[in-house]
């Protein structure tokens, strides 16, 4: 059987988070921009209104969602605010749901319970200023003593740095292995040793915090190793799987948005005595970024719907990542030209879309990554 219409229970989904969007988080999303400045309040909303459980089982205290549930999510998000949106993404999909996936009952106890209901929030600290796409460069070090393990390392551009309280990393226990001597641990904020060394100022996604955080001589205990000891590495590709799924449904929100706002644009701004939508030159332009939004769409929902299967979907996820991030990226640059210089201004939402995107075909494994996964994928 092959369906290509949503449950009534996604439906109603749709609908309570595209209003959530709508009323809480698209009002403000100028506003943070350009303060640079994580509003933490709509995490915590979420939180209470139960949406950052969406993707975990009923069982854990989650909203017994699945991958199209969290791909919904996302759209709805990411059309409102790709900034503020990426802390919330970070926070479920790679922090909570590394916890949700390879924690024990204590970590779940202590980490994804509050971060659920929003009272905590989670990092994922992989990249490092030598290894980004390359985990296997990874310096940072966890070493055995006794009971504890010892964690010198810096982690750079790391979503929710200075505002998370804690942070799940990958560090190295066995060098000797390379990447196969990577773990996964969870450090709160506050543990000896363990600062924020810096925040950064970026491009876009201004609404976001990103930070680089410092391990020296951090002393942890042996409860703060997530899932087995050397078993980080395919356990992170695990996690940045369901992420490239969910990656892809945000950036096809924020094509959506972009697209939205170009379609009333041309259709009251007039030009040669007529609106600029009468142009055929226009209208194809218009043709061809809907075909691309709904392939986006399409191969999203798809890697979703593999997921939920049970199916194997390291290609269809890497696929739908490349595609939509790109296809965002494309057509938030054709929404600038279709707005003529209304669109560079500051006071436009147009100009912001332009710049939020193009992390999103970096992070979460770029688009030189994406391409190499899906011609291994193909045999290659
Ligand atoms: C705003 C923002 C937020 C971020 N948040 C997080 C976060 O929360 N947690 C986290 O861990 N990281 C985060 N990152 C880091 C992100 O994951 C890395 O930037 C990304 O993985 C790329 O690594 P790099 O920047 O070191 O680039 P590099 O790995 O140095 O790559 C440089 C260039 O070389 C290309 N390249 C590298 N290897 C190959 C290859 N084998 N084949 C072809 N091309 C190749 C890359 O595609 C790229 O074009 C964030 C980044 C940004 C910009």
């Amino acid at each position: 059987m092959i369906g290509f219409s949503l449950t009534e229970e996604q439906r109603l989904f749709q609908d309570a988070i595209r209003s959530f969007a709508t009323r809480e988080v698209a009002p403000i999303a100028r506003e943070y921009d350009e303060r640079e400045e994580y509003p933490i309040h709509i995490l915590q909303k979420m939180g209470e209104l139960g949406y950052l459980g969406v993707p975990f089982s009923r069982e854990i205290g989650g909203g017994g969602g699945n991958s199209i549930m969290a791909a919904i999510m996302s759209e709805e998000m990411g059309y409102a605010s790709a900034g503020i949106y990426l802390g919330v993404y970070v926070h479920v999909f790679l922090a909570l749901n590394a916890i949700a996936r390879f924690g024990n009952d204590e970590q779940k106890r202590r980490y994804l319970v509050p971060g659920m209901g929003g009272n905590k929030v989670g990092a994922w600290g992989f990249a490092e200023p030598d290894a980004g796409s390359d985990p296997g460069s990874m310096t940072t070090r966890a070493t055995r003593d006794g009971d504890d393990y010892v964690l010198d390392g810096t982690k750079t551009y790391i979503t929710n740095g200075s505002i998370a309280d804690f942070v799940v990393v990958t560090a190295n226990t066995d060098p000797a292995k390379g990447m196969r001597g990577l773990s996964l641990f969870i450090v709160d904020a506050g543990a000896p040793g363990f600062t924020v060394a810096r925040k950064f100022r970026k491009l876009g996604v201004r609404a976001s915090d990103t930070a680089e955080l410092s391990f020296h001589a951090c002393r942890v205990g042996r409860g703060a190793l997530l899932g087995d000891e050397s078993g980080g590495f395919m356990n992170a590709m695990r996690v940045l799987t369901a992420g490239r799924i969910v990656s892809a449904g945000f950036a096809v929100g924020t094509a959506r948005a972009a697209f939205d706002q170009s379609l009333k644009h041309v259709s009251g701004r007039q030009a040669f005595g007529q609106p600029v939508g009468q142009f055929q030159g226009i209208q194809w332009q218009f043709a061809d970024m809907a075909v691309e939004l709904e392939c986006a769409k399409l191969l999203t929902w798809q890697a979703a719907w593999m997921a939920d299967q049970g199916l194997p979907h390291i290609k269809e996820a890497s696929m739908a990542k490349l595609y939509a991030t790109e296809m965002c990226a494309r057509i938030t640059g054709q929404a600038v030209l279709l707005h003529g210089a209304s669109g560079y201004m500051m006071e436009s939402d147009i100009q912001r879309f332009y710049r939020d995107v193009k992390v999103m075909e970096i992070g979460e494994g770029t688009s030189h990554i994406q391409r190499n996964t899906i011609a291994r994928q193909l045999g290659l």
